[in-house]
């Protein structure tokens, strides 16, 4: 366990509603900004997952609050919302994280398939951002909001296109509501994580462990980013640290996605002595210099 980098009162003052933070990645977060002095509120559609969070949470002293909730439903979103801050007092943070994603032949998939991961995605992102800044804005006061999509909404990729269509749709639309809502004091960043083993998606994503391997082999440093990094760099994106940081995509993938992309980035496979042989030999042999002139 390493050090926090951040005042154990960072967060305090603040209640930071979570979508989907009843398990893995928004759980993890959630147990974050708690550990920092948030309340929190975490939502989803199962409640089991919503109340272990919460007890936990709860275990270690902090405040929290889980509230059963669809967000592709506008209407549902909006008495969630009524009920968390009747709950725990207004609302200063939202953190997107809920979403769907299975692997699938696009050829083959089902239109119904893809509506869903658009829906619980593009649409439910919209519903509580749009959700919480009216009420930010009605009441003159700042809010942030942080999405988590990512690495592939710049590249797209193969067997998950819902997903990586549906995140570059709300990183689109981080990128034009910090610019719109920015006079409101709201400001919307998004940060794009690799691969980092959670049950919900390692049981639908990674099909076995020799993928898995192939996977972690392909991060220049050697592993996959953790929770706990992602909670800090969460914890950072919302707090007064950030103020003027909006708009933002922030990878956290340990340099994986740049390796894919440079035209020589295929020879780190390669030992690094056989490369500087490899290098000395293309060098072209060196000029005697002319004698200096007297
Ligand atoms: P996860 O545990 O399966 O998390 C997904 C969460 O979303 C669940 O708690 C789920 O709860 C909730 N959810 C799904 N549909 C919902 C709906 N209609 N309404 C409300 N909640 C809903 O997977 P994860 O790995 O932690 O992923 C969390 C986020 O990180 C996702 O946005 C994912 O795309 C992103 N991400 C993950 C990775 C990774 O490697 N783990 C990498 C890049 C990005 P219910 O099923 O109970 O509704």
């Amino acid at each position: 366990m390493t050090t926090s980098p951040y005042r154990p009162d960072l967060l305090k003052g603040q209640h930071i509603l979570i979508t989907g933070g009843g398990t893995g990645l928004g759980s993890a977060i959630a147990t974050r900004f708690a550990s920092l002095g948030a309340a929190i509120t975490i939502c989803g559609r199962r409640r089991s997952p919503l109340e272990d969070t919460v007890a936990a949470l709860r275990a270690k002293g902090s405040r929290a609050e889980g509230i059963p909730c669809d967000i592709q439903h506008r209407e549902k979103v909006d008495e969630m919302i009524a009920e968390a801050e009747s709950r725990q007092g207004s609302l200063t943070g939202l953190v997107n994280n809920a979403a769907g994603n299975f692997l699938s032949l696009s050829e083959q998939l089902d239109p119904r398939g893809f509506e869903a991961v658009m829906s619980i995605n593009v649409s439910g992102t919209f519903h509580c951002t749009q959700a919480c800044a009216q009420l930010w804005i009605q009441r003159k006061e700042p809010g942030s909001v942080l999405s988590i999509v990512t690495t592939y909404i710049e590249t797209g990729s193969a067997f998950v296109m819902p997903s990586a269509a549906s995140k570059a749709a709300i990183a689109a639309m981080m990128r034009s509501l910090a610019v719109e809502w920015g006079p409101y004091g709201i400001r919307l960043n998004a940060i794009a994580p690799g691969p980092i083993p959670t049950k919900g998606a390692w049981e639908r994503l990674i099909p076995d462990k020799s993928f898995e391997e192939k996977l972690r082999d392909s991060v220049p440093i050697g592993r996959f980013a953790t929770r706990e990094e992602l909670g800090n760099l969460a914890v950072y994106l919302m707090s007064d640290s950030a103020a003027s940081m909006t708009g933002q995509v922030i990878e956290l993938d340990g340099g994986a996605r740049l390796a894919g992309h440079g035209a020589f980035n295929g020879l780190m496979q390669l030992p690094r002595e056989k490369l500087a042989k490899h290098f000395d030999s293309l060098r072209p042999p060196r000029q005697p210099r002319p004698p200096k002139a007297r």
